[in-house]
């Protein structure tokens, strides 16, 4: 079955303060690391780049020229995330049955976890990686405290996300339509009803979001290096 994979790395970086998808980790742009395991990967056909619409000649001239091994598409993304997967999703093959989204800021993806959820989501509408949570979680209001949930419960939602295209499809279109916000795609293909499923991921897989989390991305690629 042909998969595509989309990397929305269109933010603005608002809480790193710039745009941290293109800064350099051990000299390349830190999406070129990103995307490296799905070029890799033989069950990923196509790699669909979502960026700022200022870099997508930028980008389509390093990425071309750094990689040649497997079809790649640069995009230009939109004002939120699910306009962005959408314009992924517009121009992605035809033949794609299934869809794999994951985040242009999440570097330490590999083969392995991209195949293992890839698997996962047979017999579901989807799947997704996840981590269960090592801290105890408080749900607040304002500065109280209302209750502490049940730990058990609790998995920290990461990517690569996998989804069939016509249910990706469907919630991503309701999501613009109705301006239902997510902060992944999973949550809105489950406020309609898919079944999705999901495997333990892995603790390196870090999403780079803030500067503090730029000292962990440096410490953990040197370790997965030296
Ligand atoms: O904001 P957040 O950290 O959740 O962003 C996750 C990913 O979504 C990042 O790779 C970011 O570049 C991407 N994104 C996007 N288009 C937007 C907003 C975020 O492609 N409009």
């Amino acid at each position: 079955m042909n998969i595509t994979a989309i990397i929305p790395a269109a933010g603005s970086g608002e809480r790193f303060g710039g745009k941290k998808q293109l800064k350099a980790l051990d000299r390349r742009p830190l999406i070129f690391h990103t995307i490296q395991p799905f070029i890799n990967s033989d069950l990923i056909n196509e790699v669909i780049i979502v960026v700022p619409q200022n870099d997508v000649k930028q980008v389509n001239r390093d990425f071309k020229s750094a990689i040649s091994s497997k079809k790649i598409k640069v995009v230009a993304g939109g004002d939120t995330r699910q306009q962005s997967v959408n314009n992924g999703l517009k121009i992605a093959d035809k033949k794609s049955k299934l869809i794999c989204v994951h985040d242009g800021v999440r570097p330490f993806v590999t083969v392995a976890l991209i195949e293992k959820v890839i698997e996962a989501s047979r017999g579901h509408d989807g799947a997704i990686l996840a981590q269960p949570s090592s801290d105890t979680i408080k749900k607040v209001m304002g500065d109280q405290i209302l209750e502490t949930l049940p730990r058990e419960t609790i998995w920290r939602a990461q990517t690569p996300q996998v989804f069939s295209r016509s249910a990706l499809e469907e919630a991503i279109e309701i999501a613009i339509n109705d301006k239902l916000e997510g902060t992944d795609e999973s949550s809105i293909l489950e406020k309609i009803g898919y079944q999705i499923g999901f495997i333990e991921g892995s603790s390196l897989n870090i999403k780079i979001t803030t500067k503090e989390d730029w000292i962990f991305a440096k410490a953990i690629y040197q370790e997965l290096n030296d």
